[in-house]
């Protein structure tokens, strides 16, 4: 009972230093401001300090999600009796709900590929505050413990130096207080790129492409929710889900900024 009680503390102890370094890092972020302007996501214009983190004109360039949403992946559909998309109506999906903030197309589609392959990390900031403005109710309600990104391939992040989900997900668990795990889940082989493939093709692409680190007990038992950049056909959300599923989670939600169109 006492070592259970011992337990329980440290537990605890370990997720505060979590914010803790979240919070300071947000700090960081902020002086960087000010040293390094920061520019509009979508025209790429310095702002003025401020100002805010998006052009007024080019705020309304991006394709918002809005109601009615899918109930399972969250894109906007056409009708409110239609509840799910042509996608979900269709497919059985591992994880329970998701939220994106954007359709992927045009300015967005632009700005989150820059997140990912142009090092425009200072894009998330913006987009996170959105996506927290805009469904932090519906994200509380999840009840999440931990935020964990899609993780890239050791060999990928020593290329591009970063992963873009991982970036979102700090931005978001820091803004809303929950704990990012970066350890949990790993991938294990080098995937080829999903965009030139097709649903099946993907799904195969991505079997065993992904783990969770049998050191971690972190996932058991726990509401999680996944963080990436992008929604296509959920391929990748949902192979990390089942493999989250089988080593013991409660249950798995995913956010990510932009989704691709489907009614
Ligand atoms: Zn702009
Ligand atoms: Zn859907």
């Amino acid at each position: 009972m006492c070592k259970e009680l011992n337990g329980q503390r440290r537990y605890k102890v370990r997720i505060n230093f979590a914010i803790i370094k979240q919070k300071i890092r947000y700090v960081q972020n902020k002086i960087e401001d000010i040293i390094y302007p920061r520019r509009c996501p979508v025209c790429d214009e310095v702002l003025r300090f401020g100002r805010g983190k998006i052009c007024a004109k080019c705020y309304h360039q991006l394709s918002y999600i809005h109601e009615p949403r899918c109930k399972k992946c969250g894109r906007s559909i056409r009708k409110f009796e239609q509840e799910y998309c042509y996608d979900c109506s269709r497919k059985k999906h591992f994880f329970i709900s998701g939220i994106a903030l954007i359709d992927n197309v045009e300015a967005g589609k632009k700005s989150v590929y820059a997140i990912k392959y142009h090092n425009k990390r200072e894009y998330v900031d913006f987009y996170t505050d959105e996506i927290v403005k805009r469904y932090s109710d519906e994200i509380r309600y999840w009840q999440p413990d931990i935020l964990i990104p899609v993780p890239l391939h050791k060999k990928k992040m020593i290329k591009r130096g970063y992963n873009q989900a991982e970036v979102i997900a700090v931005s978001i668990g820091m803004k809303m207080g929950i704990k990012v795990d970066k350890k949990s889940l790993k991938r294990i082989v080098n995937t080829k790129p999903q965009k030139e493939l097709n649903d099946i093709e993907r799904r195969r692409n991505l079997a065993n492409a992904f783990c969770v680190n049998i050191n971690q007990k972190n996932v058991k038992g726990k509401s999680i929710i996944l963080i990436d950049d992008i929604y296509t056909t959920g391929s990748t959300i949902d192979e990390c889900a089942k493999v989250l599923l089988k080593a013991g989670a409660k249950k798995v939600h995913f956010i990510t900024l932009s989704i691709g169109i489907g009614y």
